[in-house]
């Protein structure tokens, strides 16, 4: 048997259909954010891509609190949160989180990615019977997490309350039900209908499960999300959050009742099994959220940033989607013409915007998706912008109606 041989046909078939995926290896610069060198071509570029959204990777209190703590305490826990692994950091953080989503409890997992998998995998294989409605938008993590827990799952249309009722209804009073959906969608930049979503699950007695992924740190008076600029908190049952992307850090949690956090942390077996994040980690992202808590300069200079970018995109005659957050995508809709923008703007202009294809988005919709930060000055978002410019100049591009 010649392994290699298929592990190489498997990777053929990415590469004559495009999907196949190229790492920029770049290194970061803390102070100078959101400056990188890049390695593959040699010199300093602009990013446009990070999910650090408010720069809080680089952020002197963040990094203080780092130093201080992995001198204290040593690179890393030492263990599982079971045996001896679980750090005074630790527990402060979910003590943290649980505050700032307004909940009983939280409970922290290595990443974002295992705080959905493990606790949709795990409360939906052990309520008996469980059926779990799911937004066909979902993330890869929550999509792996039902689908481990062998659980009923419908997908319901993304954000459609109608689709969602007409389903909730069909399933008995007594049938245990999680809604699972997000705020902010990572690549349209659009929002869910979370009150009528919550409304629904009252009267269907459904639980919620929100992952605010992409808006915790930049929305609410406290950062907290979404849930929280709508005052709708309280309403959910799991707010699921990262600790790697607005706050700058790594990590995962869900926030919620006390006896839903305990079950997970009793029954979740990719949250058991595994080395707790060491604690310098959960210092850094502990300062992190305090901090976000109480500045709002970020999150003001993010919208700043979005405002301008979309205004001069639209002087350009650039098509980028309208949403209400802070995700920027500009539709190209060609897998090879998407990549050839991105290469031309990184090795032209110094501007480093990965394309985004099949399979993340659906074919026909490829696009390059911008987040600006409160570090990329008005100069920086010009320069992007006239870049863009031209590329649609020389290749006749197709502008939107401002041009
Ligand atoms: C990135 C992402 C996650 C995973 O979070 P990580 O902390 O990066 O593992 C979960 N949900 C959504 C919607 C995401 O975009």
């Amino acid at each position: 048997m010649n392994y290699d041989a298929m592990f190489q046909s498997a990777l053929d078939g990415l590469h004559a259909d495009g999907s196949y995926r190229y790492f920029a290896e770049l290194e970061r610069r803390a102070g100078d954010f959101p400056k990188a060198f890049h390695h593959g071509i040699g010199r300093e570029v602009t990013v446009w891509c990070s999910n650090d959204y408010l720069g809080m990777g680089q952020h002197a209190e963040v990094l203080a609190a780092m130093h201080k703590a992995l001198a204290e305490t040593g690179a890393g826990a030492g263990g599982t949160r079971n045996i001896s692994g679980t750090n005074h950091y630790h527990v402060a953080l979910e003590k943290e989180l649980a505050s700032l989503h307004g909940k009983e409890s939280a409970l922290l997992f290595n990443s974002g990615y295992l705080s959905n998998w493990v606790t949709l995998g795990t409360i939906a294989a052990r309520l008996k019977g469980c059926v779990v409605l799911s937004d066909a938008s979902n993330h890869a993590s929550m999509i792996e997490g039902i689908r481990h827990s062998r659980a009923e799952k419908q997908i319901f249309r993304h954000n459609d309350v109608e689709d969602l009722e007409r389903r909730l209804k069909e399933i008995p009073a007594d049938v245990p039900k999680i809604i699972a959906f997000e705020s902010v969608y990572s690549m349209d930049g659009d929002i869910a209908p979370i009150e009528a979503f919550c409304d629904l699950a009252d009267k269907y007695g459904a639980m919620t499960y929100l992952d605010e992924v992409h808006a915790v740190g930049m929305y609410g008076e406290h950062g907290a999300g979404i849930a929280e600029k709508l005052g709708l908190s309280h309403r959910l049952t799991v707010i699921e959050g990262t600790l790697g992307k607005g706050y700058g850090v790594v990590g995962g949690y869900i926030a919620a009742s006390a006896p839903l956090c305990d079950f997970v942390r009793s029954f979740g077996s990719g949250f058991i099994f595994s080395t707790a994040l060491p604690p310098m980690i959960a210092a850094g992202a502990l300062a992190s959220v305090r901090y976000l808590k109480r500045s709002q300069k970020e999150r003001d200079g993010q919208q700043r940033a979005v405002a301008y970018m979309r205004e001069a995109l639209d002087r350009a005659g650039i098509p980028h989607v309208q949403n209400d957050s802070h995700i920027v995508p500009v539709m190209v809709g060609e897998a090879d013409l998407c990549r050839a923008l991105s290469d031309e703007l990184l090795t032209r202009f110094g501007h480093y915007l990965q394309p985004i294809n099949y399979p993340t988005v659906a074919r026909g919709t490829e696009r390059l998706r911008l987040t600006p930060t409160p570090l990329h000055t008005n100069e920086d978002i010009d320069e992007m912008v006239v870049a863009l410019s031209t590329l649609w100049q020389e290749r006749q591009l197709k502008r939107s109606v401002a041009a």
